[in-house]
């Protein structure tokens, strides 16, 4: 029987810390499965930090690392796969919108031998009509650009530590763990779970962060938009080999050229066409940028029942 590491990116979550810890504690004790549980504390700004250290003080299983600032749900992910020794690693949201019991159910489909167990959702739960279709745009992009159905993924998810020391050695500064656990291949399964109301608290994401986490994923996982740009050139390249030869025609036949107003349309059009051609490449320089700067995913500044202190990891 392996041991489970669970992992718990938190962000301002005071309310929820105890409950989490207390219901996963106890469901996994109760199945007898060997278990630690990994807080990642992602910068809070409340008394998250405060009440991971009462968790952990209360049960040696319980371990925490505390950013030295907001560092992302995926750094906080990917600092719990780093620390985390068990035999298989499990990520599952603090809120418990991620139903615990769906992890034993995981766990069992890892001793019969699969190596990555995906949490499928099998309705995307209460959302706004403008918030479902722009994950529908921003899924369907990704799904594309990684042959897998994103639609209804989730960061809920078991791996084999094997698949995670994968993870682990990936040299990429940005991840998107739902679609990088996928990239890995392994011998993979799924499990269907309905998203659950949030207990308390709010969700961390507004419009402006979701839509940049929209752009800072499909950048670094797709080059789909530069494609994009190239077929715009193409369809204006064609678009203006007509409207030479129609021009040109006209010219030789004596007829007048038509006026101003086109010119002017035709200058602000393709004016804005390259300046966002220019932009969607930017993003990509700006990416290659931020890759070779090399900077630590994230840094920890305070642990909690973890003996070997190193600050970073993954560099
Ligand atoms: N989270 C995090 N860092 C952040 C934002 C969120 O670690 O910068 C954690 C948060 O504490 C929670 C999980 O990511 O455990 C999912 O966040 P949330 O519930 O806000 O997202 P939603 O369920 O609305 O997608
Ligand atoms: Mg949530």
């Amino acid at each position: 029987m392996g041991k489970l590491s669970v992992i718990i990116p938190s962000y301002n979550e005071e309310q929820m810390i105890s409950k989490t810890s207390n219901v996963i504690s106890s469901l996994l004790e109760n199945e007898h499965i060997s278990f630690e549980i990994i807080f990642v504390n992602d910068g809070s700004k409340d008394n998250t930090w405060k009440q991971i250290q009462e968790s952990c003080n209360q049960n040696k299983n319980i371990k925490g690392f505390n950013f030295s600032r907001n560092f992302g749900k995926e750094s906080a992910i990917f600092a719990g796969l780093s620390y985390a020794s068990g035999d298989c690693c499990a990520v599952i949201d603090c809120d418990l919108q991620h139903p615990p019991k769906v992890l034993i159910e995981m766990y069992r489909k890892w001793e019969e031998g699969y190596e990555v167990i995906e949490g499928v959702k099998a309705s995307r739960g209460k959302e706004c009509f403008l918030h479902k279709m722009s994950a529908k745009c921003f899924y369907s992009l990704i799904s594309s650009a990684t042959n897998i159905d994103m639609s209804r993924a989730s960061d809920f998810k078991l791996l084999d530590k094997k698949a995670v020391s994968i993870l682990r050695s990936m040299p990429e500064k940005h991840i998107f763990f739902r679609a990088l656990s996928s990239w890995v291949g392994f011998k993979t399964t799924s499990i269907e779970f309905d998203v659950q109301e949030r207990d308390c608290g709010d969700s961390k994401w507004s419009t402006i962060s979701l839509i940049k986490y929209a752009i800072t994923n499909i950048t670094s996982f797709s080059t789909a938009p530069m494609q994009i740009v190239t077929l715009m050139g193409i369809v204006f390249l064609i678009f203006s080999i007509t409207l030479a030869a129609q021009s040109l025609y006209k010219n030789f036949t004596g007829q007048s050229l038509e006026g101003f107003t086109t010119v002017i349309l035709l200058l602000l059009i393709i004016g804005s066409i390259i300046m966002l051609s220019l932009g969607i490449i930017g993003y990509y320089i700006a990416k290659i940028y931020e890759e070779t700067k090399n900077r630590p995913r994230f840094i920890v500044s305070e642990f909690e029942n973890h003996q070997e202190q190193i600050y970073e990891k993954g560099i």
